[in-house]
């Protein structure tokens, strides 16, 4: 904390993985005086820069890159960009530690890292955008590579973005190499990897509703988000017979009580991804939908609860009304979406309850599937990549049990997740020695 007070988000993510890994290493002899956590919470390397564009009527900006190389214990750095105005030292920070044992979980060889800028494509033109991706990797090249580190998406780094970033690698280097993950289906990409965080996120959900004898058939599910994890995850759901009634974006969210179908789903789809528009113009398209602005939609009754939007976007207040109004399983497709408080809300209510780091995992280890295919110049089909991606959600639920079941059976996910993850980049530590 003396080192890095000033980074609430970075201390938030620690505190939570700290508050159960500390009790566990207590009563294991081979991580006692190792001070293992100490070493993981330190990156390995930080990396900031200048990115300087121009825009289109000639005016220079500049912006704040970032990388963060956070552990590479059990493989190369890996961890999404994003490209954000709030970004921040201590949300990439927070982003890649969380990464380091969301990578652990995947059963896949992948060290942790995040990265970004402070720039914001909203509003940007196509050109002004590629611009910026292109200064972007001017620097960033130098510091990644296939065996080294291999970024990705997040927030506001879309299959738009990764193109113009690869093809500035490409142009540098003179080399094709799956140095990206989330590229263009026909220029290495893997299938699958768009829709794999929100598959994924609902994937988990299912897996966490099994224990109970539940299932999605007949739910009602309020998401938040209407970027890529949203959208994909709304889409699984309602192939599994569920009902969604919202979905939002920073300017508020949309409830829509007869249900979103697969229409009103490519309406979103291409109302976001295609025409760049606001969660609003649903309503003008929908009519019987409500628009609640500057509202997240944690009041609205449901069964399940999916926040694929940002970090804290759900607190104390948002998690005793879900609880109030019935609220079984919550799975996280954000990264921390949310906050202490309302974590300690829901594992008190023992509902079922998975962190980020578990419930997300599904589009890096996606990534780790992309990594593998370009190594092997193969491409597998749909159907391999998303059996894959099923087998790996079903192996991490079952990471989170072994190491999250409590005595009175309510499986506690935030430790079990911890605990698991923590264990296979500990292990690769110890072994490497101090350095
Ligand atoms: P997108 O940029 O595609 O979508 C982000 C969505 O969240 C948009 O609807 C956006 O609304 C909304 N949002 C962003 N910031 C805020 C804010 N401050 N308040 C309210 N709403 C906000 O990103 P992704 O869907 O890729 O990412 C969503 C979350 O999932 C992030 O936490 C990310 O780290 C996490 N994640 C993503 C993965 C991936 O594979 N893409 C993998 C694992 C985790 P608006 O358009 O108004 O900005």
């Amino acid at each position: 904390i003396a080192r890095n007070g000033h980074e609430p988000e970075f201390i938030q993510a620690v505190q939570e993985v700290a508050e159960t890994v500390i009790p566990y290493i207590a009563n294991q002899d081979i991580y006692n005086g190792k001070n293992i956590l100490l070493r993981m919470v330190e990156p390995e390397r930080l990396i900031s820069f200048r990115v300087a564009w121009v825009d289109d009527d000639g005016e220079i900006h500049v912006n704040r890159g970032y990388r963060i190389q956070m552990n590479s214990a059990i493989g190369p750095y890996k961890g999404g960009l994003r490209f954000h105005p709030t970004v921040n030292a201590s949300i990439l920070k927070f982003l890649a530690f969380e990464q380091v044992f969301k990578n652990s979980l995947t059963t896949l060889p992948m060290g942790g890292g995040k990265g970004g800028s402070d720039f914001d494509p909203k509003g940007k033109s196509d050109d002004e955008v590629m611009r910026f991706c292109h200064a972007f990797m001017l620097e960033l090249n130098r510091h990644i590579g296939p065996n080294t580190d291999v970024p990705a998406g997040d927030i506001g780094v879309g299959a738009r973005e990764i193109g113009f970033l690869f093809g500035m690698y490409k142009k540098i280097r003179n080399e094709f190499t799956g140095v990206l993950t989330g590229k263009g289906l026909s220029w290495g990409g893997s299938k699958i990897r768009p829709e794999a965080t929100g598959y994924g996120t609902v994937y988990f959900a299912q897996s966490m509703l099994k224990t109970k004898n539940e299932s999605f058939d007949g739910k009602t599910v309020v998401i938040s988000g209407s970027g890529n994890v949203a959208q994909f995850a709304a889409e699984k759901a309602i192939v599994l017979g569920a009902k969604v009634v919202t979905l939002s974006d920073s300017s508020g969210y949309i409830y829509d009580k007869d249900g979103i179908n697969d229409e009103k789903l490519a309406f979103v789809m291409d109302l976001k991804n295609n025409r760049r528009g606001r969660i609003s113009e649903y309503t003008d398209k929908y009519t019987s939908a409500e628009f609640h602005a500057g509202k997240t939609p944690w009041d609205v009754k449901c069964d399940i609860a999916l926040p694929c939007a940002t970090q804290n976007e759900l607190n104390q207040q948002d998690a005793k009304n879900l609880l109030s109004n019935g609220c079984m399983c919550v799975a996280e497709g954000a990264n921390m979406p949310c906050d202490t408080d309302a974590v300690h809300e829901f594992n008190n209510a023992k509902i079922l309850f998975a962190p980020g780091k578990a419930s997300n995992a599904g589009g890096v280890a996606t990534s780790g599937l992309e990594m593998s295919q370009n190594s092997l110049r193969i491409s597998w089909t749909r159907e391999e990549v998303d059996e894959r991606l099923k087998d790996i959600m079903e192996d991490i639920h079952d990471s989170c049990i072994e190491y999250g079941k409590e005595e009175d059976g309510f499986c506690n996910y935030v430790k079990g997740a911890n605990i698991a993850g923590f264990v296979k980049v500990a292990d690769a530590m110890l072994a490497q020695g101090v350095i």
